[in-house]
Parts: C-alpha cells; sequence; structure tokens
C-alpha cells in the first residue's frame, strides 16, 4: 500500500529571519506550520559572527545563537522544524487549490498554504583569501558590518549599482573607501555613478581587479592587479566589502511563480501574495532592495498574517457551500 500524503495548514521553506518570524506568528494562529529548513539551517546570518542592528539585543549577538533562539522562540508555539530541502513546486491556480511541495526528491508534502522564505546567496569571488578571511574582515554586507570599520580604511569591490550604494555608505562611516572596478565605467546608474564619484573619500579604480587579499587571521591589506597593465598594488585595509550581486534561491519556482528578471519572485502591492493563492514569499527571495533580518523578518511576519486570512476566507467559502 502506498504511504499516504501529508497534507498541512502552512509549510514554511527556509529558516532564515522570515521563515522562522512566519512560522511564529503562523504557529501562534494555530496554523500549525511545518519548516523545511534547506542547506543552511539559520540561513545567512549563520555565517556572520556579530549582529549589531538587530533590535532587542543591546549588545549585539553573534549570527548563530540569534537564529537558535528564534528557532527555539518558533518551536515554543509548536512549530515543526525538519531538516530538508523543496527540490521541485506544483502550486494550484485555483483558490483553494492544494499545493504539492517535493522535498529532497523522494517525500511529497501537500499544503493549503505556503509561505517561501528561501532568500538570496551572496555572490563571492571564490579566491581562497577571501574564504578564509569570511568573518575577518571580509563581509558581503556593507550596512550590516561597515560600522565595525569607523574612521578606518576599507576597499570593496564591484560596479553596480548596489556595490555604488555600499560604497557611498561606507564613504560616511569610513576614512576612505578604494572601489574597485572591473571595467572602465561602473554599471550603477549615472545618478549614482555621480553621487559616487562626487565623495572626497572614495578612490575609484577601474579596469582593477583583487590580486589577494592580504593577512592570516584578519584583513590586513589588499593587493590590486591593473586588468590592462597586469601592474599590481598594495594598500592597507582592514576591511574587504564585496558587492557583486546576490542570487535569490527561487529555481525551483521558475515557471510556477512570476520572478522578476533577476530571479527575485514578485508580490502583489505591499503584500506578500505572489501570482498563486494561498503561495506567499517574505524576506530576501522577494526583496533587492533592503536585504536586512529586521525587514526579512518583518514580512515573514506579514507573510504568516496574509496565510492566515486567505485560509480564513476558504473556510468562510467553504461554509457557505
Ligand atoms: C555575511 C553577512 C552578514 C550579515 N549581517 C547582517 C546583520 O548584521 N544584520 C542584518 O540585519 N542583516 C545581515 N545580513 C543580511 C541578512 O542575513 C539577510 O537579510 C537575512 O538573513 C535574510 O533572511 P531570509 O530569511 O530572507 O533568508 P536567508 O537568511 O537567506 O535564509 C534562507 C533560508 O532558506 C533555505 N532554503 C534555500 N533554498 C531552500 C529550499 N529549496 N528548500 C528549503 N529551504 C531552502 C536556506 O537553507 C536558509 O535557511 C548579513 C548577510 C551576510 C551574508
Amino acid at each position: 500500500m502506498s504511504e499516504k500524503i501529508e497534507r498541512l495548514k502552512t509549510l514554511i521553506l527556509g529558516s532564515g529571519p522570515a521563515g522562522y518570524t512566519a512560522a511564529i506568528y503562523a504557529a501562534r494562529a494555530d496554523l500549525k506550520p511545518v519548516m523545511y529548513t534547506g542547506m543552511e539551517p539559520g540561513g545567512q546570518l549563520t555565517t556572520t559572527t556579530e549582529v549589531d542592528n538587530f533590535p532587542g539585543y543591546p549588545e549585539g549577538i553573534d549570527g548563530p545563537t540569534m537564529m537558535i533562539q528564534l528557532q527555539q522562540q518558533a518551536e515554543r508555539f509548536g512549530t515543526e522544524v525538519r531538516i530538508g530541502m523543496a527540490t521541485s513546486v506544483d502550486f494550484s491556480t485555483q483558490k483553494g487549490g492544494i499545493h504539492k511541495v517535493t522535498i529532497d526528491d523522494s517525500k511529497v508534502v501537500e499544503a493549503e498554504t505556503v509561505i517561501i522564505s528561501t532568500g538570496a546567496t551572496a555572490k563571492y569571488l571564490n579566491i581562497p583569501s577571501e574564504q578564509r578571511l569570511r568573518g575577518g574582515g571580509v563581509s558581503a554586507c556593507a550596512v550590516c558590518d561597515g560600522f565595525f570599520y569607523k574612521g578606518q580604511e576599507v576597499a570593496i569591490v564591484g560596479g553596480g549599482d548596489t556595490a555604488a550604494e555600499e560604497a557611498s555608505y561606507l564613504a560616511n562611516i569610513c576614512k576612505k573607501v578604494t572601489m574597485l572596478v572591473r571595467r572602465d565605467e561602473m554599471r550603477a546608474s549615472k545618478a549614482m555613478q555621480r553621487r559616487v564619484q562626487s565623495l572626497p573619500n572614495i578612490d575609484i579604480r577601474y579596469h582593477t581587479e583583487v590580486d589577494e587579499i592580504l593577512g592570516e587571521q584578519v584583513v590586513e591589506g589588499l593587493r590590486m592587479v591593473n586588468n590592462q597593465t597586469g601592474e599590481k598594488e598594495e594598500i592597507p585595509i582592514t576591511g574587504f566589502f564585496v558587492a557583486i550581486g546576490h542570487k535569490p534561491n527561487t529555481e525551483i519556482f521558475k515557471g510556477q511563480l512570476e520572478m522578476d528578471e533577476t530571479g527575485y519572485l514578485i508580490t502583489k502591492g505591499k503584500s506578500t501574495k505572489t501570482s498563486k493563492p494561498g503561495v506567499f514569499a517574505s524576506g530576501d527571495v522577494q526583496d533587492k532592495e533592503y536585504r536586512q533580518a529586521v525587514t526579512a523578518a518583518g514580512t515573514g511576519c506579514m507573510a504568516a498574517l496574509d496565510a492566515e486570512r486567505y485560509l480564513a476566507t476558504i473556510e468562510t467559502h467553504a461554509e457557505v457551500n
């Protein structure tokens, strides 16, 4: 006899701040949420040592501890947290329809509502010194970690809008920002380029790439290389920021949900509703603008409230019929 397929009221995909906040709200609303953690339980914050800007932690907290506490809070209200990864989905197009999600290419789970909080992954250069010094002065988030380098000299790599925005942000805090741009111009909008060029403590180096980040335990310097002349130059820095883009974790939703040209899920108006009824998206997977733990948590709350309200309309409809 075949195994009975499990049917849930609310299935949450992803265990970052968005997923756990959605779980806290959904569990307290008695939606009996089940969460699949994905391959990175706790999400992006487990890769950072210090979170100083999440409200409620006056002394700051390290990322992994914060995520364990969020998990404990979600479990306190009855969230079932399972290790596993959604590998394919079949979302219903009907209001009140049942959504099917396959976990680890084997188990199929059915759900009346699905909250997608699968986040985004910061792109890195993938050179050995960068990997070694992650958490020791290498960061993919200037807004998160720039403060630790107040009054110091830092470098940032990237030429798009995010890089330009983050360079301006760093210029307000740091003594000097060296910006490495691979081509002879930035990809950023003209307005952003003008802003970066107008800041006296940003030194823009065109045609320049990273040769090596220097330092054993912590960042101490940077060796740059001019990709036209091959000339190398070393500068002292204490912080190195990578701003070459993010990749939203949305591969499995292609063809199922509306997304923008870069793969971020599109939500409707101020809500977390996706293009399929009963499927909601929260956190970085639908936000390329703010990408912070607190904004992810905020939209996680919204997704659970949207799911609860959606289920209420389905139940009312069923009673009328
Ligand atoms: C180095 C670094 C430092 C940072 N520091 C700060 C900081 O100090 N303050 C701050 O506010 N923000 C910080 N951020 C940003 C912050 O981490 C993110 O904005 C936040 O984690 C986004 O939360 P999220 O829940 O949307 O997704 P994420 O944290 O990205 O989590 C996504 C989750 O989805 C899961 N997943 C992915 N695919 C699947 C799948 N197919 N099935 C099931 N699960 C899946 C993953 O395993 C993961 O658990 C930092 C980011 C980085 C990279």
